[in-house]
């Protein structure tokens, strides 16, 4: 599904990608972890034409996605994104936010955009909160409802950046849980994570970023439990 190639990011000669190689198989879950400043955020947004690579390209589908001449617009409708936190526009409902790429960016009726979000929500729980305000979920739900927004679209890949960061302890699981899901439906997804226990849960293989390159990458249990590299030992070691 995803293939990037040699790619390279610099900030005003910061180099902050080094020729990173990373390919995402269809229904694959790839973790991305390492130290703060190691660059996964930076790629995320890459792979979705948030920020230009400076050198290098990356093919979704086959389709060089990093070529100028491709819309950006078009692309980010094959890719579904989720942040941190404040996901959803706070003076539109849970409801509005999901449909709003579907009615304006794709046309779609504003009846069958609903139909299609309040079957999302009905999956994710949340059925009962599509006419309330962000603000009146709880940070958990506000989660679950901005990866509904992400799904909207169908895409073929689901970029998910410290999605559970800014939650506390005990919210954490409801939103774990639904990714576990979307993993089991067989959703292509490429996330960036500082929980560990997660990444072991959830991914086919863990790639450890240092500097803007992978270093080692392999399944969780390998990569979390015996990293070959010295590197990785002393990351893992920091954060347990
Ligand atoms: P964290 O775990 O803290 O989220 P990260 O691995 O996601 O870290 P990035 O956010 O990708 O790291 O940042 C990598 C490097 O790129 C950092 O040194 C950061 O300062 C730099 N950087 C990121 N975005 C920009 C920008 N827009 N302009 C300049 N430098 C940037
Ligand atoms: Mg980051």
């Amino acid at each position: 599904v995803l293939e990037c190639a040699a790619v390279r990011k610099e900030f005003r000669g910061n180099l902050v990608l080094r020729d990173l190689d990373l390919t995402v198989a269809e229904h694959e879950v790839v973790v991305l972890i390492g130290a703060s400043g190691s660059g996964k955020s930076t790629l995320l947004r890459c792979v979705n034409l948030l920020e230009p690579v400076s050198d290098g390209s990356i093919r979704l589908d086959g389709e060089h996605i990093t070529d100028p001449a491709v819309d950006p617009d078009r692309v980010r409708r094959r890719i579904g994104m989720v942040f941190q936190g404040y996901n959803l526009f706070p003076h539109m409902t849970v409801l509005d936010n999901i449909t709003l790429a579907p009615r304006r960016v794709h046309g779609r009726a504003r009846a069958e955009a609903e139909a299609q979000a309040m079957g999302l929500l009905e999956r994710v729980g949340l059925a009962d909160k599509a006419k309330e305000f962000p603000d009146r979920l709880s940070g958990g739900q506000q989660q679950r409802a901005a990866v509904v927004r992400a799904l909207v679209n169908a895409p073929r890949l689901l970029l998910l950046d410290e999605v559970t960061s800014a939650l506390d302890p005990e919210l954490v699981g409801e939103v774990l849980d639904l990714i576990r899901t979307l993993r089991d439906d067989g959703m292509t997804m490429l996330i960036a994570t500082h929980e560990m226990g997660f990444a072991r849960q959830v991914a086919d293989r863990v790639c450890f970023l240092h500097d803007g390159a992978i270093l080692e990458q392999g399944p969780p249990e390998r990569v979390l439990g015996e990293p070959a590299e010295p590197r990785t030992r002393q990351f893992l070691q920091r954060i347990i």
